[in-house]
């Protein structure tokens, strides 16, 4: 079996696996794009072979952590009075000096629901917004406010509250390529994924020629 043909066993026996289970969190897990760790063990993950090394250098337990912290606090401004579900988000960021940042966000509903805006979707607009444009990694938090039942709340326990579809497409815009994704439930181990893996061959500015990194509007012919 040549290479490309075990690249495309390996695409059936995980459609096949994703058909039996039903789980996607599962499947990701199984195939080593994802990663259940603790707190105490993130230098484990960070410490393994380069997934999350970026530009150069990697990223660090620190960062993880940092990310994790500012998505929380993101999650503190919340306006969420329709669905009661606070997200928050924060998002390491690079602009064209390769600085980097740490933007954070949460959603913002509406009355008329349809406007409403994710966590993940505010802080990417401050950070495209302020010329941080090369997306290379970020966090993601959410859980109900106090005004829920703890009956519905136990319902959520153990659930992982992974960027939405909508958010998946509108963050591969700016990709880092690879960009890291984290998902901090309340409590428990966080989800470490790529958003490769959550958006797999996901159409994004490269299949129309743009990177959107060197994009400058004073140097558009
Ligand atoms: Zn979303």
């Amino acid at each position: 079996m040549d290479h490309k043909e075990m690249h495309l066993y390996d695409a059936f026996a995980l459609m096949r696996d994703l058909l039996d289970t039903h789980d996607a969190l599962d499947l990701l897990i199984k195939t080593g794009h994802a990663r259940f760790v603790d707190k105490s063990q993130l230098f484990w993950v960070v410490g393994s072979p380069s997934l999350f090394e970026i530009n150069g250098s990697r990223i660090r337990n620190e960062d993880i952590l940092e990310l994790v912290q500012k998505a929380r606090e993101g999650q503190e401004n919340s306006y969420a009075p329709h669905s009661h579900f606070n997200v928050g988000a924060a998002i390491l960021a690079e602009n064209r000096l390769r600085d980097q940042k740490i933007f954070s966000g949460c959603n913002i509903e509406n009355a008329a629901y349809s406007p409403t805006l994710c966590g993940e979707i505010t802080a990417a607009a401050k950070a495209v917004s302020a010329g941080y444009r090369r997306f290379l990694a970020y966090a993601t938090v959410g859980g109900f406010d106090d005004s829920m039942s703890d009956e519905l709340r136990a319902k959520t326990v153990g659930t992982y509250v992974t960027p939405c579809g909508r958010c998946r497409q509108f963050t591969k815009e700016f990709d880092a390529d690879p960009c890291m994704v984290i998902v901090a439930p309340d409590e428990g181990p966080f989800l470490i994924s790529t958003l490769e893996f959550l958006l797999p061959a996901g159409f994004g500015p490269k299949n129309l020629g743009v990177d959107p990194s060197l994009y400058d509007r004073h140097a558009v012919k």
